[in-house]
């Protein structure tokens, strides 16, 4: 008899409650051993908790270190993954693949045991176990954990660059969807306003705008070591300090920064809620906002809209973009600047 399960493409037989849905749809996951015959088993050194999720956990539990792991090891038991119930998000992990199932498409994603890899798909999706949570980083929203996770046939992956350390490439990996989205949204000669722009998708997507001809790049950031940060990048034209949730503030500022002519393209990183409105309003009439925010309400951005007669056209952030990796990681491997400014604020 064979000792892995059958091969189950989406992970659907890992889903317990309710029975039948895709793993990122489900309440709660199974996580035990062993895997399906094409599945991978990685013993887990890291998880990058998504910005907008860190960001709530903390926030509930008033920073405090115990209590944000004691949060985060319920919720895993609870969930069998990491799936924040409030923000919906996830995030991704690092770790070594210790087993490799027989069926497991390796032709089309060449991996074998020992390699060790990032994850691309999201931990709201990803069956999780903890076994012992070893530390917690809040700057970077990282906990480095003892446990296994699996990852299904159709999940994506990263093997970790060799040229890179890994905290690097797990903060550039985890955000790498953002600037592969801002090629191909951004043309010559446009305004690129970019809400959260002081952080780590925020510069990727600023740095990427600059790339095309003509461009105007302008960042909305909060804190002022954000806007500091922010000031020091030769790809940002514009700095605004202002609060995102203050919609009406927003677009007075952006209006001023672009002499009334607003944004052709508003793409909002901010980590936290109620920012739909500041992102529709600095978008100009026939524009288009990129919310890849996970704190983005889809209901909040298209009633908002409609609400103020804005005529743009509204986008979600897709996490994937084939080639996104390689793409995020080489504008790290092009600009020292870029890699400077991720050592010095993400690699603690
Ligand atoms: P990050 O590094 O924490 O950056 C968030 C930025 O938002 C920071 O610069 C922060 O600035 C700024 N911000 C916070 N409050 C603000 C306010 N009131 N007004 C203006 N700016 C404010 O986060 P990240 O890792 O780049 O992630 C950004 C977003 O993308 C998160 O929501 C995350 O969940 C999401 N995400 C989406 C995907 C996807 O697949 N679509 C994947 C990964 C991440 P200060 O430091 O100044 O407060």
């Amino acid at each position: 008899m064979s000792s892995f399960r059958p091969s189950d493409r989406f992970g659907i037989q890992r889903v317990l409650l309710p029975s039948g849905v895709l793993p990122q749809q489900a309440d709660q996951l199974d996580p035990a051993l062993p895997i399906a015959e094409d599945e991978l088993l990685i013993e887990v050194e890291s998880l990058n908790i998504d910005s907008a999720s860190f960001h709530q956990i903390s926030t509930v539990c008033g920073g405090d270190l115990l209590k944000i792991e004691k949060h985060i090891v319920d919720l895993v038991k609870r969930r069998g993954k990491h799936h924040n119930p409030v923000t919906g998000s996830g995030g991704m992990l690092i770790g070594r693949v210790t087993a490799v199932g027989p069926a497991f498409p390796v032709r089309e994603k060449p991996v074998q045991v020992g390699d060790r890899i990032a994850t691309l798909v999201s931990l709201s999706l990803t069956p999780l176990e903890i076994r012992k949570v070893k530390r917690i980083h809040p700057k970077v929203d990282r906990v480095d954990i003892e446990g296994h996770a699996i990852l299904f046939a159709s999940g994506l992956f990263s093997l970790l660059p060799s040229d890179l350390p890994e905290s690097l490439a797990l903060a550039v990996l985890d955000v790498a969807g953002a600037p592969a989205q801002t090629r191909r949204l951004v043309q010559a000669n446009q305004t690129v306003v970019v809400i959260g722009g002081g952080g780590k998708s925020g510069v990727l997507c600023l740095y990427e705008a600059k790339k095309s001809l003509g461009v105007t790049t302008i960042a909305i950031d909060y804190s002022d070591a954000g806007i500091d940060r922010l000031k020091t990048l030769p790809f940002v034209d514009q700095v605004i300090q202002a609060d995102a949730r203050n919609a009406v503030e927003v677009m007075k500022k952006v209006s001023d920064a672009t002499q009334g002519q607003m944004a052709d393209l508003v793409i909002n990183v901010a980590n936290l809620p109620e920012t739909e409105m500041s992102s529709v309003l600095s978008c100009k009439r026939g524009g288009a906002v990129y919310f890849f925010s996970m704190a983005t309400s889809f209901t909040r951005a298209a009633l908002g809209a409609e609400g103020v007669g804005a005529d743009v056209d509204l986008r979600i952030g897709n996490g994937y973009t084939s080639g996104h990796a390689q793409l995020a990681l080489d504008l790290i491997r092009e600009s020292k600047i870029l890699r400077k400014l991720f050592t010095d604020v993400y690699c603690s």
